[in-house]
C-alpha cells in the first residue's frame, strides 16, 4: 500500500467515526419522522365544492381511533419540545375555522381514554370568524378552553402570502386577535394555500415560533436554519381509506 493510499484509508476511517458518533448523539426527532396531518372540513361532501376538503365524522373518527390503538401521542404545538418525548407523536390540524369543526367534541369525547388523548390544532382565519360556515367567537374561546383544542392563526385575509403587500397585517393581525380572543399563545401560522417564500418566513418568524406548508411528507429533523417555518403536512383526503391512512402515518410503509 503506498503512503498516499493510507493517508486516504486513514481519513476514511476518521470521517466515518464523525459520521457515526454523529448519528448515534443524535436527539430522537431525528430519527423518528413525525406525521402532520391536515384537514378542513369535517362533514359529509354534500354533492359540490371541493370533495378533498372534507373528511366524514365517520371517517374521521375511524382514524382518531387508529391513532389510538397504535399508541399515538396527539400533541398541538405549544408542546412541539415534547415530541421527542413521547410515544409516536403525531400533530392534527384542520385549516380556515369551518364551523364543523366544532363535531370534534364529540368524537374526542369519544375515543378518549386514560392512554389517548386527542388534540388538534386549528388554523383559523381572524377575518372570517364569525362568517357564514366559520366559528364564531364563542366556538373559539370555549373550544380554546378545551384540553382538546388549540386555535392558531390562518392569517386575516387568507392572501397568497408570497403575493402579499402587507405580511405585518396578514401575520401580525391575526396572532393578535386570536391571542386576545382565546388568552393563549398564538405560536403558530399555517401559511394559506401552502405558499411562502423567503420573505414570508423571515416575518413568520418574527411573530411565530413554526410556520405550516402543505409540503408533503413526514417532519424530520434537518438541523437547517428555518426548517420550522417549512413544516411539511400530511393531507387527508374524503377518500382516504383506513388502510391508506394507516401508511399515511406509518414512516417508511
Ligand atoms: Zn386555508
Amino acid at each position: 500500500m503506498t503512503i498516499t493510499a493510507v493517508r486516504w484509508l486513514l481519513r476514511i476511517m476518521i470521517i466515518g467515526f464523525f459520521l457515526f458518533s454523529f448519528n448515534h448523539s443524535m436527539p430522537p426527532f431525528s430519527r423518528h419522522p413525525i406525521p402532520i396531518l391536515v384537514y378542513h372540513l369535517l362533514g359529509t361532501y354534500p354533492g359540490h365544492g371541493e370533495k378533498a376538503l372534507y373528511v366524514s365524522p365517520k371517517n374521521f373518527e375511524a382514524q382518531m381511533n387508529y391513532l389510538k390503538q397504535h399508541g399515538f401521542t396527539p400533541l398541538t404545538f405549544e408542546d412541539w419540545g415534547k415530541a421527542s418525548l413521547v410515544k409516536k407523536p403525531i400533530f392534527i390540524t384542520f385549516d380556515d375555522g369551518y364551523k364543523d369543526n366544532t363535531k370534534m367534541w364529540a368524537i374526542f369525547n369519544k375515543v378518549k381514554s386514560n392512554e389517548f388523548e386527542p388534540k388538534a390544532t386549528i388554523f383559523v382565519i381572524s377575518g372570517d370568524i364569525g362568517k357564514h360556515n366559520h366559528l364564531n367567537q364563542t366556538d373559539i374561546q370555549s373550544m380554546a378552553k378545551s384540553p382538546f383544542f388549540s386555535i392558531q392563526s390562518h392569517t386575516v385575509t387568507h392572501p397568497n402570502l408570497a403575493r402579499s403587500k402587507d405580511l405585518d397585517y396578514e401575520l401580525g393581525k391575526s396572532k393578535q386577535v386570536i391571542q386576545n380572543l382565546t388568552g393563549k399563545p398564538v405560536v403558530a401560522i399555517a401559511y394559506p394555500y401552502g405558499l411562502f417564500n423567503a420573505k414570508v418566513i423571515r416575518k413568520a418568524s418574527h411573530y411565530y415560533n413554526y410556520g405550516l406548508t402543505t409540503l408533503p411528507g413526514f417532519y424530520h429533523k434537518l438541523w437547517i436554519p428555518d426548517e420550522n417555518y417549512l413544516l411539511p403536512r400530511i393531507y387527508v383526503k374524503y377518500t382516504t381509506t383506513i388502510n391508506q391512512f394507516a401508511h399515511l402515518v406509518t414512516p417508511g410503509s
